[in-house]
């Protein structure tokens, strides 16, 4: 079983490509300025089983690939590598995976075979440079397949955004946020968490 955030059936930011993104629940960093800190509540979003996302994920048509966030997702390593081995079994989807853990100290990992490219390291925000794919300048982005090297990397656009409906029907930004963007989006999840900013 795996504990979701949410999941979005298809996302043009976090990676080349139309692709699946996949929000892990659960991160015990709380570093500041994180764009999601719902999502690191151990107990928070729901439980799924990789029989079902796996059917979720091969249900979308023409997607290049998928991209995993949090939480943290090397807190679930296991079940996760198994549903990614499950639906790369039945189709050849690229993975990119986001962890605040750094490359040094996953190295090894049995998860790593299933993902084709890395963004590793916390999000520091004093070091927030504003540049594509990534929220500070700590992070790097490590080819583990030659499958996005050139597609990739660090500048080669700016930080791009989406609106974005999710499995639990509610409309989120997808992407890495920055100045405004980033007030918009913290302004939308308090909107739908009902919270201090979200009348309703
Ligand atoms: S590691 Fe990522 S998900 Fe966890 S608190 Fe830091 S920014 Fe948020």
């Amino acid at each position: 079983m795996l504990r979701v955030y949410q999941t979005v059936r298809r996302i043009r930011t976090l990676g080349p490509y139309d692709r699946f993104g996949l929000w892990l629940q659960g991160c015990e960093r709380n570093c500041p300025g994180c764009i999601s800190p719902e999502a690191g509540r151990m107990d928070g979003g729901y439980l799924a089983d990789e029989d079902t996302l796996a059917g979720e994920i091969l249900s979308v048509p023409d997607i290049e690939g998928i991209t995993v966030s949090g939480g943290e997702p090397f807190l679930q390593a296991e079940a996760l590598e198994k549903l990614l081995c499950r639906v790369r079994r039945e189709k050849d989807l690229g993975v990119i995976l986001y962890t605040g853990y750094t490359y040094e100290e996953v190295a090894g990992h049995p998860l790593l075979r299933q993902c084709d490219a890395l963004i590793d390291g916390p999000y520091i925000k004093e070091a927030d440079d504003g540049r594509s794919m990534r929220g500070s300048s700590n992070q790097r982005l490590i080819h583990l397949s030659e499958r996005y090297r050139g597609k990739i990397e660090y500048g080669e656009w700016g930080r791009k955004i989406q609106m974005a409906e999710t499995d639990r029907n509610e409309v989120v930004m997808v992407g890495v946020p920055s100045g405004h963007s980033a007030d918009f989006a913290r302004y939308l999840r308090d909107f739908w968490k009902g919270g201090p900013d979200g009348d309703h």
